[in-house]
């Protein structure tokens, strides 16, 4: 791509979903690659319209919000801020960042499935579905778990294999249970309305052939997807919380939440134009434009769906629109592999990882960002090292920062701030001056190409060659013979760092700007990437005093405040204080288990006979994995009388035992006394 071409843009990141606060896999993933891509965007001059926003539709909020006694909708949109505010704090330019619980995309979605099947896309179908009867509902594919029909692995859910990566509907699942109880659904009958997408199948086949920019990964993932046969898609669900399905006959029927998150894509463009810019034509403007690129920066596991399941609704939809109607297709996909942290993967239960709320307070945000994309998983999987970052913060300060600094106090000390004359240019200048002019080609077209790693690293190289000019040139031995020379020096290190200021800013905005601020370049002014050459910095200009940009990383300091925050959020676990009535409540016992059987077809279940003395009770514990049947009878435990009792794979558990747990080990809770049993704990 040419560095003059204008373009309309609209870019995109994946939806996150409102339950949960995304941590530094999901920001380098989507985020924090898109906001890249669109602050360069903008920088060269493209029309660019950046959107994004929760996703707060689906089962999880719904129980949640059930937990903690608030409407669903309070608890989405309480959510919602949270994260959007985290987003604002990272810097994250979006035009748009909104929500899918908002009436403009309410109406563009049950417009959209109207027009979809109106064009012959959508048909019903009775079937059986997955229905637990200890929960009393049709289970969302979410909510089974199962082994995977591809792969074995034991933990597939029914949307989708974490592992092989491989969509799913839950009936493919083998011993299929429900995620909330273990339990064994049952099969029961409904009505669902289905997207015929193996109606699409050559189209679709088709616009992957004919695009030339999807990377190769994608292409081939979604040839093989597309050579097996794409199953159709039901689009509606048994839910209550959602957009309603506007289908005759759908009462109490709401859209699947992955087929109207993907439509913000449209509707976040549609309520921007309507409500923050106001001006409605912006909108036909960006999304009617076959000239338009839309780009979605996604996981991997996002591909299928945004390559194969997304272009097909458009099309389903455009079918009868005329040429300035339709919808325009996806332009490219980028998406990254995976950010582990320490070889290991991210766990909010097991406490492993970096979320984005504690990150702002471990470091520098600039610090996270350029570490993120230093990193990025872009043709593999790579984790976030503690010894990496703080080497990367280094690598950053020795080749960046000292650069700068040094060219800057120099200036400042022994010309008084004042952007010295500039010189006949000799070799070594000639060398370096052919490097500023042409960095912002090299680097505009690695982020054209999305290789943001490498846009980067080569940045970074480009710090290291202005040190290489600095030290071949010696100008703190010119100054003392020929302060001129000195200063043509510093006029050319000058150009350099104003080269910085704008390479930078899609990347470490905030840095970015002080160093603009640093060489007095006005920042209302429009900064453009192409600004970049041997003469952007007047000579005579005066400069501001600079301060070092960067700092070294304390990293066992900032572990110890990851802990302490860590520890903090523990104590609390997000959960409110109780009253001392309320605690009083609750007929916690000392009981003795008299015996002990294994659940058929539960791995992890035990039956546990147990008596309070006078009083025999039947509990059923996830114990199987953590202890031998016989280490546990004669032993005396602790349990919670007066739990509302539960029914878990047919037996009926009247009560809880105690017992303290941590990842992978599992403590049951004995007094330390011999005390009889029946004894109330207090
Ligand atoms: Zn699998
Ligand atoms: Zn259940």
């Amino acid at each position: 791509m040419s560095n003059n071409e204008v373009t309309k843009w609209v870019i995109t990141s994946a939806w996150p979903y409102v339950n949960a606060i995304p941590h530094l896999g999901n920001m380098i993933g989507s985020v924090l690659s898109a906001d890249v891509f669109a602050r360069f965007c903008r920088l060269k001059g493209d029309e660019v319209v950046f959107v994004s926003g929760s996703d707060s539709h689906g089962t999880p909020v719904a129980v949640a919000a059930k937990q903690q006694n608030v409407p669903t909708k309070d608890l989405a949109i309480k959510n919602h801020t949270i994260i959007k505010d985290l987003f604002e704090k990272w810097q994250i330019s979006y035009d748009n960042y909104t929500i899918t619980h908002n009436p403009t995309h309410i109406d563009f979605v049950q417009n959209f499935y109207l027009d979809v099947q109106k064009n012959g896309y959508v048909f019903e179908k009775e079937l059986e579905m997955l229905y637990c009867e200890n929960d009393n509902f049709f289970l969302p594919d979410r909510f089974v778990e199962g082994i995977c029909p591809h792969c074995g692995d034991e933990n597939a859910r029914g949307d989708q294999c974490d592992q092989c990566q491989k969509l799913l509907t839950p009936l493919e699942l083998k011993k299929p249970r429900c995620a909330i109880c273990d339990n064994t659904p049952i099969l029961r009958k409904t009505k669902h309305w289905y997207l015929d997408l193996p109606k699409l199948q050559d189209r679709l086949k088709g616009l992957i052939n004919q695009n030339e920019i999807i990377p190769q990964n994608a292409r081939k993932m979604c040839l093989n997807s597309i050579a097996e046969g794409i199953p159709e898609r039901a689009i509606t669900r048994d839910l209550e919380w959602g957009i309603p399905a506007p289908f005759e006959g759908a009462d109490k029927k709401s859209i699947y939440v992955w087929f109207e998150a993907v439509l913000g894509y449209v509707s976040a463009v549609k309520e921007w134009a309507d409500n923050i810019v106001k001006d409605e034509k912006k909108y036909d403007y960006f999304w009617k434009d076959s000239n338009t690129k839309t780009v979605f920066f996604i996981g991997k596991d996002n591909i299928i769906f945004h390559l194969i399941v997304f272009p097909g609704l458009l099309l389903a939809f455009n079918e009868d629109k005329s040429d300035s109607e339709k919808l325009t297709l996806p332009y490219n996909v980028s998406s990254t592999e995976w950010l582990m942290y320490e070889n290991d993967k991210f766990s909010k239960s097991r406490g492993i990882g970096i979320w984005i709320d504690e990150a702002l307070e471990l470091a520098p945000l600039d610090y996270w960002r350029f570490t993120l994309i230093y990193n990025r998983p872009e043709t593999s999987d790579t984790s976030f090292l503690w010894s990496e970052f703080e080497n990367n913060i280094k690598t950053l300060n020795d080749n960046i920062g000292n650069f700068i600094h040094r060219t800057l106090t120099f200036i400042d000390k022994q010309f008084n701030g004042i952007i010295p004359k500039k010189l006949e240019y000799d070799d070594t200048d000639k060398k370096f001056i052919e490097v500023i002019n042409n960095i912002k080609f090299e680097i505009g077209d690695s982020i054209s190409s999305f290789k943001l790693r490498k846009a980067i690293r080569d940045i970074v190289n480009f710090g290291k060659e202005g040190n290489v000019y600095l030290n071949n040139k010696a100008p703190w031995h010119l100054i003392k013979k020929n302060k001129s020379e000195a200063g043509h020096v510093f006029n050319v290190c000058a150009q350099a760092v104003y080269a910085f200021g704008i390479l930078l800013s899609p990347f470490i905005p905030e840095t970015a700007e002080k160093i603009l601020t640093y060489l007095n370049v006005p920042l209302s002014q429009n900064l453009k990437w192409d600004s970049i050459n041997e003469n952007s910095v007047k000579e005579g200009q005066k400069i501001k005093r600079p301060e070092p940009l960067f700092e070294k990383l304390d990293i066992s300091e900032i572990k110890n405040k990851l802990q302490e925050i860590k520890g903090n959020k523990d104590k609390l676990g997000g959960k409110k204080l109780v009253s001392y009535e309320e605690f009083k409540k609750l007929d916690i016992r000392v009981a003795l288990i008299e015996s002990v059987e294994k659940v058929p077809k539960a791995d992890k279940l035990y039956k546990l006979s147990i008596s309070l003395g006078e009083e025999k009770k039947t509990l059923v514990a996830g114990l199987a994995e953590h202890y031998k049947a016989d280490e546990l009878i004669g032993k005396k435990i602790v349990i919670l009388v007066n739990l509302e009792p539960r029914k878990l794979r047919g037996i009926l558990s009247e009560g809880m035992l105690l017992a303290a747990v941590d990842g992978d080990i599992v403590s049951v809770i004995s007094p330390d006394k011999d005390i009889p049993t029946g004894a109330k704990i207090e």
